[in-house]
């Protein structure tokens, strides 16, 4: 949607590069005032879901605690606005907040709560004033997603700290995908034997996201990456601590699962479903699928790959569907690398993986990733939707491209954008990736402002009652590991 872009401030008077208020993504219209403040005491919603009443009474105390505005109950009538929607007044008496539903609302208390700050003048916090604002906003994208990767060293507060960033920042759904962290009861070996992604924490982090409004999808890898490990690492967080289960994996490196295994299959139709019931039965779950290798079994070998892998897919397929949800896929093995369609477009399928592609299930999600630098189109996007798939376009820490990949979205060529982090989920790519893809599954507007996110950051470690300095900005140290060394 081509939404007008109109973000000012009025009356910045000050000569010394002042810094106007601003709001993460950028609204698709907003005026908000540098100067002109108004004491923040009261609040009135008009929305037809009267939970969002509630919701907002939680949160405002959450956030502001006995210095919180009131919360006062307007319109309960038809808005006409979407349903992620909202309108944001900031005047003298009150702030009016307009919403259809109770997404919209929490939408323009997270752009309030951006804006707002403390009375000025004194010790300690007596109040707190919000600027003269009009705000009309409207994502441009439905489906606005991060893919997290939930790491060995990873504890559960950074995964908790990542998804919280994402609902402030209005992005819908988290993948979060285990990296040997699961703690699995249909099969306790599968993943490292301390991983931290136990169900109660799932079901914790589940919670509060729900709250949020942010959806979680589940992730395991179920052709390559088998060993849910780095691949520099070089480590295999299923077979290291246990040997006998080598026959699931393919001989080279066990980085592919063996597919002709009829033992695979089932394992992996077990634990898809152990983990859609430990996420709540959302609905996607994301099997991974990127970067396989060649098979190295005999029993693979000798059998048409491209059936192998289709009846695979499909039978991943038909597990999550068994539980309601939608399968999401990357990319990369459907597309045959020496095909001069996708040159430079990133194609690592074979003949027969390419060729899998054309008898998929239509309701497979194609995750189509680019991290390269920005380029006006991609053909892949169109070939995936002529085939009849929906798509969506994943850009990493490249901002140009993630930029790129968003217009294209935006344009209709893709249902909408899914940004991954990888080993870069901290420092300034933390930054860069949220505020860019925020804004740009939203109205790609105005400027981002980077310093923002250090803020937000710090509202949420509030949120999470933070006490521990490592737990705080984007780094856990001042200084890099290696100035501890030789001292
Ligand atoms: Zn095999």
């Amino acid at each position: 949607m081509a939404t007008a872009i109109l973000c000012m401030s009025f009356f910045l008077r000050s000569e010394a590069a002042p810094i106007a208020p601003s709001i993460t993504p950028a609204p698709a219209s907003c005026e908000i005032s540098a100067t002109e403040y108004f004491s923040f005491d009261l609040v009135r919603i008009n929305c037809p879901d009267k939970s969002a009443d509630d919701w907002a009474v939680k949160h405002l105390a959450e956030w502001y605690g006995s210095l919180a505005p009131k919360v006062k109950a307007g319109s309960t009538k038809k808005t006409g606005l979407g349903a992620e929607d909202y309108e944001l007044t900031v005047g003298k008496k009150a702030v009016e907040i307009k919403a259809e539903t109770l997404q919209g609302v929490r939408y323009a208390l997270y752009s309030l709560r951006q804006i707002a700050i403390p009375k000025r003048g004194t010790l300690k916090v007596e109040g707190w004033i919000v600027p003269k604002a009009v705000i009309k906003d409207s994502p441009a994208l439905s489906f606005r997603g991060i893919h997290i990767c939930w790491f060995h060293e990873r504890e559960p507060w950074e995964i908790e700290r990542l998804v919280r960033l994402a609902a402030y920042y209005k992005l819908n759904y988290a993948v979060i995908e285990s990296w040997g962290t699961f703690r699995s009861d249909v099969a306790p070996w599968f993943g490292w034997p301390d991983g931290t992604m136990t169900k109660a924490e799932i079901s914790r982090i589940k919670s509060i996201a729900d709250d949020l409004g942010i959806t979680l999808i589940p992730q395991i890898n179920v052709f390559g990456h088998a060993t849910m490990s780095r691949g520099g690492a070089g480590k295999h967080a299923s077979l290291d601590l246990n040997p006998e289960y080598q026959p699931l994996f393919e001989p080279d490196g066990g980085w592919n699962w063996c597919l002709s295994n009829p033992e695979t299959r089932k394992l992996l139709s077990s634990l898809i479903g152990e983990l859609l019931d430990a996420f709540g039965n959302p609905p996607y779950f994301h099997i991974g699928g990127d970067e396989a290798h060649g098979p190295s079994c005999p029993d693979c070998i000798s059998q048409s790959y491209s059936q192998l892998f289709l009846d695979h897919i499909k039978a991943m397929n038909a597990a999550v569907n068994a539980k309601g949800a939608r399968t999401m896929m990357w990319h990369d093995m459907l597309l045959q690398k020496n095909d001069p369609r996708w040159k430079g477009f990133k194609a690592n399928g074979t003949a027969e993986t390419a060729e899998g592609l054309l008898g998929f299930p239509r309701d497979i999600v194609l995750c189509y990733w680019f991290y390269g630098d920005p380029q006006e189109a991609y053909p892949p996007l169109p070939y995936f939707k002529g085939l009849g798939f929906k798509t969506l376009a994943c850009p990493w820490k490249n901002i140009g491209g993630l930029k790129a990949l968003a217009l294209n979205a935006r344009n209709g060529n893709a249902d909408g954008i899914l940004g991954t982090l990888w080993h870069h989920d901290f420092g300034g790519d933390l930054v860069d990736i949220y505020l860019n893809l925020a804004n740009s599954a939203w109205n790609a507007g105005a400027p981002v402002k980077r310093n923002q996110v250090k803020t937000h950051l710090r509202q949420i470690g509030w949120d999470m009652k933070n006490s521990d300095p490592k737990r705080a900005g984007i780094f856990h140290y001042d200084l890099p590991d290696e100035s501890f060394l030789n001292n």
